[in-house]
């Protein structure tokens, strides 16, 4: 835990980690808080616009039960347990069930299809899910290729043949369970990557994790906790995102969360539902920003106290929206799946730089280095790399040792993104290794171009690829996405194509421009520019 602090070197230079021994996902986000006085845990809007309130004594008890469960079901440790649900209470109920009993849980994205879904139950060999009827029906239809998996707990009101009843099982079940022993490095989940540049990769993370998330979530979120705190995303509790920097790191501190099922990202209902239900921290994916500002969404009753961003580039664009729109600032984050989030910002700490994703996070030693872990002077281009050993990196990639091999070099963890650290320590993203455009002899990153993309009044989105080009090697084709009000014709993208060659250089301008409708995403909101490249 952060020690607070006026200033960001003294934050960054008082910090230890601190990590106990023996520990457990369930003991610290949980029990801890379940002191019988009926501590609100979940605030849950379910579509019908119905609230229920559960307290921390209930999900632990509840999950106690389902604990249980599992082990009259035969389960043991280190067993996998997947988790393919939206946001809802069952959700945590059966993550801190399996950390409970020692078992490895899978959290698993809602909208996942059946191929998704069967590379990772497969890939995982994961012994029991936990999901609902909409998630059955797809499941339904890979089974038979799953030997491994040898329960289904359904949460509804059909089970039908093959599967069990999550509600029936957990209230036929004892609430009395003893919390198996773990130390703060068991295995206690798999985090699949989202999967931008190719399969995903399993990220296998101790029950320390959470732990490696608290300095960054805690000092982009202006320190936790704060009377009347109240947590909510949009981003679905099965990523790094929303479930350790959202759900894990919160309920660490005992602060409450929303939970919402909503089919689709509405932006104004989503700004009606955080003033009506007094939502003070928030962690919005640029995405959803862009889309909030897209659809000039009115903010009459929102109180915010913080605002969490990150995934992707924020890019300088949209702060000046959010001040004025929320009355406080975005905070940007920089991390990844396999080593928590290792950049951030607070606007109280430091003057945010327009465009740079901050500073490193107490507790990391963050450089830029090239691909043999050798560190590079400042203001040189290089891979963001994290010094190991860390308490909190994956311990490794779920049965993958050449990716585990492949990821680190001398000293350093590899993201495996391109930024540049500056004289004063902030850091400036560039790209990921992969999505790097060499055009006529130079190297250009995507994100610099797209940002000055949305500085152009007409556009919403943007991205950039290299498509290939027998002169240039690669020639920079931008995808835009027009805001309400502009209609696409080759005059517009002229004028874009002249507005970067101007605002940004004159090298970096794209080449080609084509408009669209939407742009194709992760389930994290993340553009997937591998796509848009085989599209040409
Ligand atoms: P995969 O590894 O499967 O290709 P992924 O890297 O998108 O997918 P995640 O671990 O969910 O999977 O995302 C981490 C990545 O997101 C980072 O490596 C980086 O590329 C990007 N990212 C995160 N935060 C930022 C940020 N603030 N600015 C730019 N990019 C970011
Ligand atoms: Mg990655």
């Amino acid at each position: 835990m952060l020690t607070e602090a006026s200033t960001y070197d003294e934050l960054y230079g008082n910090f230890r980690w601190e990590i106990p021994a023996r520990f457990n996902l369930a003991e610290a986000c949980c029990d801890r808080h379940a002191d019988g006085t009926g501590r609100l845990a979940l605030v849950y809007l379910d579509e019908n616009g119905a609230i229920t309130r559960t307290s921390f004594d209930d999900v632990a008890e509840m999950s106690r039960r389902f604990a249980n469960v599992l082990r009259a079901d035969g389960l043991v440790r280190g067993d996998r347990v997947a988790v393919f649900l939206s946001q809802s209470l069952e959700l945590p109920i059966a993550h801190m069930a399996a950390f409970r009993s020692a078992m490895i849980s899978i959290p698993l994205f809602a909208l996942f299809g059946e191929d998704a879904l069967e590379f990772r139950l497969s890939n995982s060999q994961a012994r029991a899910i936990v999901t609902d009827e909409g998630g059955w029906e797809k499941l339904s239809k890979i089974r038979d290729r799953l030997p491994e998996l040898k329960k289904v707990y359904i949460v509804g009101e059909r089970t039908p043949a093959g599967t069990t009843s999550f509600w029936n099982s957990v209230k036929a079940a004892s609430p009395d369970f003893r919390l198996v022993d773990t130390s703060a490095d068991d295995p206690a989940l798999i985090i699949y990557t989202s999967g931008t540049t190719g399969n995903p990769k399993g990220a296998l993370h101790a029950h320390r994790v959470v732990l490696g998330h608290l300095p960054n979530v805690e000092m982009c979120h202006n320190f936790l906790p704060r009377p009347g705190d109240l947590m909510w995303t949009p981003a679905d509790w099965a990523w790094i995102g929303g479930l350790i920097n959202g759900l894990f790191a919160f309920w660490y501190h005992g602060i409450p969360l929303v939970g919402h099922r909503a089919r689709k990202f509405e932006p104004q209902a989503a700004m009606q539902m955080m003033a009506d239900l007094g939502v003070r921290n928030v962690f919005l994916p640029p995405t959803a920003l862009k889309l909030m500002r897209q659809a000039g969404v009115t903010h009459s009753g929102i109180k915010l106290r913080s605002i969490f961003t990150g995934g992707e580039s924020l890019g300088g664009e949209l702060l000046g929206w959010v001040r004025e729109t929320f009355g406080v600032d975005a905070h940007e984050v920089f991390g990844q799946t396999e080593c928590n989030l290792v950049i951030g910002s607070n606007a109280n700490l430091f003057p945010i730089r327009p465009g740079s994703m901050g500073k490193a996070t107490p507790g990391f030693d963050v450089r830029i280095v090239n691909d043999r872990g050798e560190e590079q002077p400042r203001g040189q281009r290089g891979i963001i790399g994290v010094r190991q050993p860390c308490p909190c990196t994956m311990l490794e990639y779920w049965r993958n040792p050449e990716a585990t091999s492949k990821k680190y070099a001398g000293e350093f963890l590899l993201t495996g993104d391109l930024g540049v650290q500056d004289e004063d320590g902030y850091f400036w993203y560039v790209s990921r290794e992969d999505d790097v455009i060499t055009t006529a002899g130079y190297r250009v990153g995507p994100s610099e171009i797209e940002h000055t993309l949305m500085k152009h009044p007409a556009v919403a989105m943007a991205a950039v690829v290299g498509i290939p080009d027998p002169i240039r090697t690669e020639s920079i084709k931008a995808w835009i996405v027009l805001r309400p009000g502009f209609a696409a014709s080759d005059a517009l993208a002229r004028e874009i194509q002249e507005f970067v060659k101007v605002q940004l250089a004159a090298h970096e301008y794209p080449r080609f421009v084509e408009f669209a409708e939407t742009l194709p995403m992760t389930a994290t909101g993340k553009v997937l520019r591998r796509e848009l490249r085989t599209r040409g």
